[in-house]
């Protein structure tokens, strides 16, 4: 993903936080991936034939295995759980401003075709003497990433489980992703972008907190691509 932003001042801290966090999510995140079922090579390698490969020349030879394994690792978000992410990172506070962690990396799989959508997650909220570790923020997005899903439910989901966690003042998720089952099949279509929001508390109920957050979230957003 070459989605590299320009802007550079306004809100250079707040991207600071933001890689660091990531960073902090990407050293936390190990390799762990659920073992597969032991069908999963020979469906795989039975996929391979019926796309008219012959799955035991040798570039292919151990391709049922790697897909067995990457597949599995990037659906393992249905063996997370947002609580034992958070885990002990909540923390009493009496902040009550907004709190925005922009442009997490995001990466999924459309429920629909088995194809990956990539983009950026912008999440605020503001707490009620409640607040969690920024790093935790992408591990969340992580939890629900990393399912068969659709755009919209991912960013539901994601609000709801900060909601349910710190039980905030408001929650405003957006995401902002690519589709490859939309770019790779189709024509003309290559630089849609969908874009899902998601708000709850004072940001669906005040016109002017959700108007910041939705300015926050886009405004400073340089065209991608
Ligand atoms: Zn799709």
């Amino acid at each position: 993903m070459s989605s590299t932003k320009d802007s550079k001042a306004d809100g250079a801290s707040t991207e600071a936080r933001v890689r660091a966090a990531s960073r902090m999510h990407l050293e936390a995140d190990d390799d762990h991936a659920p073992e597969h079922a032991p069908e999963f090579e020979s469906v795989v390698h039975r996929m391979l034939e019926l796309i008219g490969e012959d799955p035991d020349r040798e570039g292919l030879l151990k391709t049922p295995l790697r897909v067995a394994k990457s597949l599995t690792w990037l659906t393992r978000g249905y063996d997370m759980d947002v609580h034992d992410v958070v885990n002990d990172a909540v923390f009493e506070e009496p902040h009550s401003s907004m709190v925005m962690v922009r442009d997490i990396e995001l990466y999924s799989m459309c429920e629909h075709h088995m194809l990956p959508f990539f983009g950026k997650a912008h999440i605020a909220y503001i707490p009620d003497n409640k607040i969690v570790g920024l790093s935790k923020l992408p591990r969340i997005v992580e939890v629900f990433a990393r399912r068969l899903q659709v755009q919209e439910r991912l960013t539901e989901e994601i609000a709801t489980a900060i909601q349910d966690v710190l039980n905030p003042k408001g929650v405003g998720v957006v995401i902002e992703a690519y589709h490859l089952c939309m770019m790779m099949r189709g024509v003309q279509k290559q630089n849609s972008q969908t874009v899902t929001s998601a708000v709850r508390g004072i940001f669906r109920n005040d016109a002017r907190t959700r108007e910041e957050f939705l300015y926050l979230a886009h405004g400073h957003t340089p065209t991608v691509r």
